[in-house]
């Protein structure tokens, strides 16, 4: 089958300007869509034809080639099929079909959009320990980041120039390619989905409107928070590129172990040495807290891992609430380091517990050997 004439199949004359040539085009490729053809073959035929002529005629190159060597000079099919032959400069579509058919297949509304994407989150890890986290803090931190380049004020175009429409999807940052019935979106392959190209990039960012930076910012941790909180600070991340909205910066709380106090929720516990005279006598002690000593009262006779609760003497939730408490555990020391006279009083105490009125002293050992003796009573049937 001999092939027609290209002008011929848009309807132009030979000396017909880019912009005739693509109204031409637009208006016979509406015509001859298959998505109003309904599958039509002799349609189907002229459609490719029409898309053959345009793809040859709206090329520079390709049109001088065509004008001096006719059919011989272009290979449109390269690569065959489909409606598009294959070869069409995706750019082409994009245009026409772009607003025409956007709407059907979803991708409307988005011309002149600037599509840019938004700078990255970042996190830092802030390191405290208790009575900061406690109490709450301002902090100095220091984060590498990007911030908005000052010398093009993030739009990456040369000081005095401007960055332009893109010539490929005229802004929309999306082109139309078509595959046999399905016109597929894509990302524009000239501007990577911007929308728009910059011809003179500005020469500190090199045309990415952002810089890097260490950033210092002045960080205010709220009384209460506990490792594994983390505070948002609204767009100080990443400055996104070509002046697109920067990230958010999150600070993620970590709380370092305390030497005394540990922390379970919005209570502290602790563990409390006592002497084992001030158990058996009772007494007072000093116990720490995080405003500092307080006194507790020992009742006599408080035996070893006993809790006594502090009330309200926790941490105050970040999360509002109320006052956690303390709970100091005491744990009876044996005295160590004795001397010879301090032996002989505890031997005498001893024996003044002993014999038939040893019980009577010793709380836990009467229950526990009571349970000894079941244990091996039950061991030997
Ligand atoms: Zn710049
Ligand atoms: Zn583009």
């Amino acid at each position: 089958m001999s092939k027609r004439d290209y002008y011929e199949v848009l309807g132009v004359a030979k000396g017909a300007d880019d912009k005739d040539i693509k109204k031409a085009y637009k208006r016979l490729a509406m015509k001859f869509h298959p998505d109003r053809t309904q599958g039509d073959k002799g349609m189907e035929e002229k459609f490719k034809e029409v898309q053959e002529a345009y793809e040859v005629l709206s090329d520079e190159q390709k049109r001088a080639a065509y004008d001096r060597f006719g059919h011989a000079g272009v290979d449109p099919n390269r690569g065959g099929g489909g409606f598009g032959g294959g070869g069409a400069g995706a750019g082409d579509f994009g245009d026409i079909f772009g607003d025409v058919f956007g709407d059907i297949f979803g991708g409307g509304g988005r011309r002149g959009q600037s599509r840019a994407q938004r700078g990255s989150d970042l996190r830092y890890n802030l390191e405290l320990n208790l009575e900061e986290a406690v109490k709450g803090k301002s902090v100095d931190i220091k984060v590498p980041t990007y911030v908005n380049c000052d010398s093009c004020d993030g739009s990456g175009a040369k000081k005095g120039t401007s960055a332009k429409s893109c010539p490929t999807c005229h802004g929309a940052g999306q082109v139309t390619m078509r595959q046999g019935f399905f016109a597929v979106q894509q990302t524009c392959p000239t501007c990577n989905g911007r929308g728009k190209i910059i011809p003179e990039p500005c020469t500190k960012c090199h045309g990415e409107g952002r810089v890097e930076k260490t950033k210092t910012l002045s960080v205010k941790i709220p009384a209460g928070v506990d490792t594994g909180d983390r505070i948002r600070l609204t767009g100080e991340g990443e400055a996104g590129m070509h002046g697109a909205p920067a990230g958010d910066l999150y600070v993620q709380v970590n709380v370092k172990p305390h030497p005394i106090f540990q922390r379970d929720g919005n209570n502290l516990y602790c563990d409390v040495p006592l002497s084992f005279a001030t158990a058996a006598l009772g007494g007072e002690i000093a116990v720490p807290t995080l405003d500092g000593r307080i006194k507790l009262k020992i009742p006599a006779e408080t035996q070893t891992e006993k809790m006594f609760r502090l009330r309200g003497k926790g941490v105050q939730s970040v999360r509002g609430g109320g006052v956690g408490d303390l709970v100091c555990k005491v744990v009876i020391e044996t005295p160590v380091n004795l001397s010879d006279k301090q032996k002989e009083l505890l031997r005498q105490l001893d024996e003044s517990m002993a014999g038939e009125s040893e019980a009577k002293h010793r709380p836990k050992s009467k229950g526990f050997f009571d349970g000894v003796k079941k244990f091996f009573d039950d061991l030997t049937g």
